[in-house]
């Protein structure tokens, strides 16, 4: 599914004393099956951009085109879009509710009317996308699990629904650097298999570097830039004057890993097949 982000614009309390704009005339476009990295510090309005995707915030004007149709317009059904655009919230494991892990992500596919036997398919697939040997988990109370635990399954209940667009708000925030790479390398290999297209909102320049294959940074409800990482890494003074510092060692990692090598300590190697 392709998303056309049209003169968007966002005020927060449009006319009060506390008036705040969070989205100043964003003009993108997503293409069907793109791996997309938003990027920016804290308050430049990540969320409230993808929460414009899915309809669950209207713009104050501006318009969103996704597969041809404006979801900013009054008659279109939001539940329809809901179905196609999967959006996994921050912390999404506060979400989590049912008795069981299976129960739990058996959930979202289960609202979609589909049969018993595909949802059974659906939700062994997504479990073993994220990590989790079925078997194991499937009884398993969500809150007898570690937090990086939980949010897979919180995404697998999501990617269960096999939308046509991922979006995953922070999916690494408050996990420790191991649980992060965990994600990080599970949610592109969703991409990989599903072939959805994907929106990953991040706030880390090292995750950027270690996954995206595009990157947008918002800096003030703007978009600033927008290319491969390679070009974007090249504004290091513009990036460190909004907060999003690049460790060059992660880069230097990922540039290396693509041609077989690996970086330990001060030494470069060959990567094991
Ligand atoms: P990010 O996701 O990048 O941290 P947000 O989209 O949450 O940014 O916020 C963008 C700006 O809008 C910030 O200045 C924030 O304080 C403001 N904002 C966010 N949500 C609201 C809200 N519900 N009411 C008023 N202002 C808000």
């Amino acid at each position: 599914m392709s998303i056309k982000i049209e003169n968007l614009v966002h005020i927060y309390m449009a006319g009060g004393p506390f008036e705040k704009k969070a989205l100043d005339n964003i003009n993108l476009e997503i293409k069907d099956g793109e791996f997309v990295t938003l990027i920016g510090h804290t308050g430049s309005g990540k969320s409230t951009l993808i929460q414009h995707l899915n309809g669950l915030l209207k713009p104050t004007s501006g318009r969103i085109v996704v597969d041809g149709v404006d979801i900013t317009e009054k008659n279109v059904k939001l539940t329809e879009i809901r179905k196609k655009i999967g959006l996994v919230f921050q912390y999404p494991e506060y979400q989590l509710f049912e008795e069981t892990i299976e129960k739990d992500i058996q959930f979202g596919p289960r609202n979609l009317g589909l049969s018993e036997e595909e949802i059974n398919k659906r939700v062994k697939k997504a479990m073993s996308m994220v990590g989790l040997d079925y078997e194991e988990y499937k009884d398993k109370s969500p809150f007898e699990l570690s937090g990086g635990q939980k949010r897979r399954v919180a995404i697998a209940g999501v990617v269960a629904m096999e939308p046509k667009v991922l979006i995953l708000d922070e999916p690494t925030a408050g996990l420790d650097p191991k649980g992060r790479d965990e994600i990080l390398a599970q949610v592109k290999q969703l991409h990989k298999e599903y072939n959805m297209t994907t929106i990953i909102v991040s706030h880390s320049m090292e995750d950027v570097a270690k996954i995206a294959d595009r990157v947008i940074v918002l800096n003030k409800g703007k978009a600033v830039l927008d290319g491969v990482p390679r070009d974007i890494f090249k504004n290091i003074d513009m990036l460190e004057s909004i907060g999003l510092a690049v460790p060059q060692v992660t880069y230097l990692e990922r540039a290396l890993k693509e041609k077989g090598f690996k970086l330990e300590g001060d030494m470069i190697t060959v990567e094991e097949a």
